[in-house]
């Protein structure tokens, strides 16, 4: 049994995924079981296990995957808004633990979440 994460599977294309960006530092893909209309996520190809865990020098890629998000919003034409989404640790909820962007469109979206 291999004990890489399920989203270092879906970087190395040992399960599939429907992937909509590809780059040298991430990659992007449809959350396999969507929160709203539009539910991808967009992760680094560097393991790193949660928010938490990223270190100063990261601060580059941390900002790239943002300005990934900003870019697919674009691309997917999510005019009426969207919402960002990251769970870092076992009180948010993070259920995989390979750093990952939600970026959450096509329907209103409440406040506070829960
Ligand atoms: P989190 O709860 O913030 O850790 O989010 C993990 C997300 O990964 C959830 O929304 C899952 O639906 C999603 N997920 C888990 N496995 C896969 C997969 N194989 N392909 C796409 N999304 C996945």
């Amino acid at each position: 049994m291999s004990d890489k994460t399920i989203f270092k599977r879906i970087i190395d294309r040992e399960i599939p995924a429907d992937i909509v960006y590809e780059d040298d530092l991430c990659l992007a893909f449809r959350d396999v079981a969507p929160q709203a209309p539009t539910h991808v996520l967009v992760i680094p190809k560097q393991e790193i296990p949660a928010l938490a865990d990223a270190q100063d020098g990261d601060a580059p890629l941390l900002g790239h995957l943002l300005d990934t998000v900003r870019r697919l919003a674009v691309q997917l034409g999510l005019d009426g808004g969207y919402r960002v989404v990251i769970n870092s640790g076992p009180d948010a909820g993070q259920s995989v633990d390979h750093l990952h962007l939600h970026l959450l469109a096509g329907r209103p979206l409440r406040w506070p979440p829960g």
